[in-house]
């Protein structure tokens, strides 16, 4: 029962949710409430929801509830993270909340087939399991992480892979942040189609 109403994505395992400011990409600073979906075997080794891997234990929550939860607060926006919210069936939940107004935004690493209804679709794209071309066609935003040198060559190796109307981000990894900021900037100075994104959330001590 339980297994089909998850194929259906009328269950989700939810991490978490709350409410806060995105802090990344081009929605930076905008109120939204998140939505931390449970489950990703893409294995960043420097992934800072580590705890989010393993979908078994996140509990399986009824998607109904998660949209009434969404309705308590002021914000008409929805970030979808995880995890990897892509290993699931999205469309129930992205049309439920559609239905009542709300902007959807995801958040994925295009390593699976991406299901839904969204207003916006960030991939940030992982080499431990690359976007597919069908998926990363679909950004908004293409946000790579930069944690050392190597990744800059990974994401020009990306940028072609999109549209030609996708903003292009280079974001320091956090744990890298004072090493990495300056390359960032002096190759965004040589390299101007791409744009610094900060995670300014974790500045502003929010999660
Ligand atoms: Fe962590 Fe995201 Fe990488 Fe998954 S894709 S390991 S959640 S950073």
């Amino acid at each position: 029962m339980e297994k089909r109403l998850l194929e259906q994505g009328k269950m989700l395992p939810i991490m978490e949710e709350f409410y806060s400011l995105q802090g990344e990409g081009r929605n930076t600073g905008k109120a939204a409430y998140f939505i931390r979906v449970g489950g990703c075997d893409v294995g960043c080794y420097w992934c800072d929801v580590k705890e989010s891997w393993n979908a078994e234990n996140h509990e399986l929550v009824n998607v109904d509830q998660v949209i009434k939860n969404a309705q308590t607060v002021k914000a008409k926006a929805v970030v979808i993270t995880g995890g990897e919210p892509a290993l699931y069936n999205l469309t129930y939940l992205t049309s439920g909340l559609k239905r009542l107004g709300f902007e959807t935004f995801l958040e994925t690493s295009g390593s699976e087939i991406i299901t839904g209804m969204w207003d916006w679709i960030c991939v940030s794209p992982k080499k431990n399991s690359p976007p597919l071309a069908s998926e990363i066609i679909k950004a908004y935003e293409l946000k790579v992480i930069v944690s050392d040198e190597s990744d800059f060559e990974w994401a020009e190796e990306n940028a072609p892979k999109v549209r030609s109307d996708c903003f292009l981000y280079l974001q320091p990894e956090w744990s890298k942040v004072n090493v990495m900021m300056p390359k960032i900037i002096e190759y965004i100075l040589e390299h101007p189609k791409w744009q610094i994104s900060l995670q300014s959330h974790k500045y502003m001590h929010i999660p």
